[in-house]
C-alpha cells in the first residue's frame, strides 16, 4: 500500500466561490498497488476540465466521494502483472478505458465500450473495484484517472505513450480537450476542406474543435462566446468572425449558415440554436454536458424538411492510440496551436481558486501541478 495526495470531492453542489466553500480538499489517500494490467503512475500535470466543475456543482452527477481529475500526463512507476507498460513510461491518459472485448470496441468503436462506461458510470476501475481509500472506506476513481493528485493506479487501457519532450503543461491538453474538441471536428463530423463551421462556446473543448476546423480546411469558421477575450483569441486562431451570442443571425448573415455547427456550452437552447441556424443539411455536433434534466427541443419536421443530421459526440468519437499521436504530430507541426489554450499553471493547493476561473467564464484551460 502507497499513499496519494488527492483532490477529494465529498459532497456536490457546493456554494461559490469555490475559494470560500473550498469543495476540493487535498487528502492523503492510501493507494492499492496495481493490479493485472494495471500502473502506478506520478502525475506531471493535470488540466483543469469543464467536466470537474459540472460534478462539482451537480450538472454531472457522480457517486461521492470522489478524487477528480481526467486530464493528465504521467510517468509509470510501476506495473502490475501481466501489463504491457513498464516503468519509466510516460503516458497520456484518456477518460474512458476500451476494454477491447466488447461489441462497440470490435466494430472499432472504442468510445462506446460499455465496460468502460459501467465502470466510470460507478467510479471504479475498468478492472473492477477501487484502488483508493480513506481511513478504511473507498474514494471512487473519476473516469477511471483520479488525475488531481500526486500518484493514480489507473489501467493502462486509460493510457496512451508519448515521447518525452513535450511540455508537461502542452501534452496533458492532449488527453481531454484536444481529443474531445478536435475529434469532433475530424471525426464527428468529418469537416471536409472548404466547408463552413461554426463553434459555439470558446472554452478548452471549443477552442480545441475551432484549432482543429482551421487545420481540417473549414472556411469559413466563425466564433461564437460572450467573453470578448476569447472572441479575440479565435481571431488569432483563424477564425474569421467571432461574435457575441446576440449577434449570430448578423454574422450568419454576412458569412453564410454554417454547414457544421459544433455546440460546446452544454446548454439545450444553445443546441437547439445551433440545430435551428445551421445550413440546410447541416450537421450539428453536440459536445456539451447538459445538466440531465435540460432538454433539447426543435420541430420535428424540420429533421427532414432541412434535412439536417444531430451528432452526440463523445470524447471525439476517439481511438485514443490512433488520434493522440495524430493530433501531436499535427502540433509539432505548427498546425494545431494547442498551447493557445492554455490560461495558467498553477500548484495543485489552488484548485478552488482554479475552479472559481474557470466557473466565471475567464480562463480557458488551467494545468494544475501537483
Ligand atoms: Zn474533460
Ligand atoms: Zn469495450
Amino acid at each position: 500500500m502507497s499513499q496519494t495526495t488527492a483532490a477529494v470531492l465529498a459532497a456536490m453542489g457546493a456554494a461559490q466561490p469555490y475559494a470560500t466553500s473550498q469543495p476540493l480538499a487535498l487528502e492523503q489517500l492510501d493507494l492499492a498497488p496495481p493490479g493485472p494490467g494495471e500502473v502506478l503512475v506520478r502525475i506531471e500535470a493535470a488540466g483543469l476540465c469543464h467536466s470537474d466543475l459540472s460534478v462539482v456543482n451537480a450538472d454531472r452527477p457522480r457517486p461521492m466521494p470522489m478524487a477528480l481529475g481526467h486530464e493528465a500526463v504521467a510517468r509509470v512507476e510501476a506495473a502490475g502483472p501481466n501489463t504491457r507498460l513498464k516503468p519509466g513510461q510516460r503516458v497520456v491518459m484518456a477518460f474512458l478505458p476500451a476494454c477491447g472485448h466488447c461489441q462497440p470496441c470490435h466494430t472499432g468503436e472504442p468510445w462506446l465500450c460499455v465496460s468502460g462506461a459501467a465502470a466510470n458510470g460507478k467510479g471504479e476501475l475498468l478492472g473492477g473495484g477501487f484502488r483508493l481509500s480513506h481511513h478504511g472506506q473507498p474514494v471512487h476513481h473519476h473516469l477511471g484517472l483520479s488525475a488531481f493528485a500526486t500518484h493514480a493506479v489507473i489501467d493502462e487501457r486509460s493510457c496512451v505513450v508519448i515521447d518525452d519532450d513535450i511540455p508537461a503543461e502542452i501534452a496533458a491538453l492532449f488527453g481531454c480537450a484536444v481529443l474531445t474538441g478536435v475529434g469532433a471536428v475530424f471525426n464527428s463530423a468529418a469537416v471536409r476542406a472548404g466547408e463552413s463551421v461554426a463553434v459555439w462556446g470558446l472554452g478548452g473543448v471549443g477552442l480545441a474543435a475551432l484549432i482543429g476546423a482551421v487545420a481540417a480546411g473549414a472556411e469559413p469558421v466563425i466564433a461564437i462566446d460572450p467573453v470578448p477575450e476569447k472572441r479575440a483569441l479565435a481571431l488569432e486562431l483563424g477564425a474569421r468572425a467571432a461574435v457575441a451570442p446576440q449577434d449570430v443571425a448578423s454574422a450568419f448573415a454576412e458569412h453564410g449558415a454554417p454547414r457544421v455547427a459544433i455546440e460546446s456550452v452544454g446548454k439545450g437552447a444553445v443546441l437547439a440554436e445551433a440545430y435551428r441556424t445551421a445550413a440546410r443539411g447541416g450537421r450539428i455536433v453536440t459536445v456539451g454536458l447538459p445538466n440531465p434534466a435540460d432538454p433539447f427541443t426543435i420541430p420535428a419536421v424540420s429533421l427532414v424538411a432541412e434535412a439536417k443530421t444531430v451528432i452526440g459526440s463523445y470524447m471525439g468519437s476517439a481511438v485514443p492510440a490512433r488520434d493522440i499521436p495524430r493530433y501531436i504530430a499535427l502540433w509539432r507541426a505548427g498546425r494545431l496551436p494547442v498551447h493557445r489554450l492554455l490560461s495558467g499553471i498553477r500548484p495543485m493547493a489552488e484548485i478552488n481558486d482554479a475552479l472559481d476561473a474557470l466557473a466565471s467564464g475567464q480562463a480557458i484551460r488551467q494545468i494544475l501541478i501537483p
